[in-house]
């Protein structure tokens, strides 16, 4: 049986036909968030008409970044997609006519992450996806922790600093507001005198550039300090790292290791794998073709 899987982010939208947990078609699009939430919409909708006209598929997963009530299909907040305050995604989904699960994005990634891996020892995986935003979602046991209001998971709004920068939540002081795409870009700015995009500042970093470094260097101590608490608090298997931050090894994988080594409790240390994912946008995508499979 074929389905579709989709991934909406602030910046792109990842969709893939699967069958058999196997990708047999796949296509990155970009948002286009700044035409407002109808042309999205649209998108999504013409996104979905042509996978089944061409590969007849029978259900549909959707993961979106945000706050989602997943037994509705109900967002209530997306703070990197302006205007999505409020929309009942699966009621605005339904000319479709084909069952459609949706939630947040990053339990998609990590249910992806979880299912892909086979590996019967992992039972309780963190997964944090770093892009325009910051997502987390918590496996413990081997099921997806929702918490009291289905909103658990949310390690990008964990406050790092009393009265910090501004979040895009309303909040100020979250770990978003430091680590992520977007906060790593405004510091640029600050740097640079000139927004540089995240893609671009890395391989200037990687030519030496002290600077740039530093941006790096102070956006993910942050991130490290939040996973040593994580660790501690959870005592996990692993976490996985996915989204377009992730790849950046020299910044990221390798300093947050020591860092995170540093500041957990040695014991809760010794066992935890740290790692990115192999594959996330395919782990986002497969992740969404079983919701309706995980959230019965
Ligand atoms: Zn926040």
């Amino acid at each position: 049986m074929k389905t579709l899987g989709i991934d909406i982010g602030g910046t792109n939208i990842k969709y893939g036909v699967v069958e058999n947990n196997i990708i047999i078609y796949n296509i990155l699009t970009k948002s286009e968030v700044a035409k407002g939430k109808q042309f999205l919409i649209g998108k999504i909708v013409s996104i979905i008409e042509n996978c089944k006209k061409n590969y007849n598929i029978k259900s549909i997963g959707i993961g979106i970044a945000g706050l989602v009530d997943y037994q509705r299909g109900f967002v209530f907040e997306s703070p990197n997609l302006p205007e999505w305050e409020g929309v009942n995604l699966k009621n605005e989904l339904k000319i479709v006519n084909l069952p459609i699960s949706i939630d947040n994005d990053a339990n998609c990634f990590a249910l992806g992450e979880y299912l892909l891996r086979k590996d019967k020892k992992i039972k309780n995986l963190i997964g944090i996806t770093l892009g325009t935003g910051i997502g987390g979602s918590l496996i413990l046991d081997g099921k997806i922790y929702r918490g009291s209001n289905g909103f658990a998971g949310e390690i990008g709004h964990i406050k790092v600093e009393p009265d910090g920068r501004k979040c895009n939540c309303g909040q100020n002081g979250c770990l978003e507001a430091y680590s992520s795409g977007f906060a790593i870009e405004k510091k640029s700015k600050e740097i640079f005198g000139e927004k540089i995009a995240v893609s671009s500042l890395y391989q200037i970093a990687l030519k030496g550039n002290r600077k740039a470094i530093e941006i790096f260097n102070e956006a993910f101590e942050k991130l490290g300090i939040v996973c040593a608490g994580l660790i501690d608090l959870l005592n996990p298997d692993i976490i996985v790292f996915g989204g377009g931050l992730s790849n950046m090894r020299e910044f990221l994988l390798i300093p947050l290791k020591k860092l995170i080594q540093k500041n957990c409790y040695k014991k809760l240390y010794e066992k935890v794998r740290i790692e990115v994912s192999q594959s996330d946008i395919d782990s986002g995508i497969i992740g969404a073709t079983y919701l309706i499979n995980s959230n019965k």
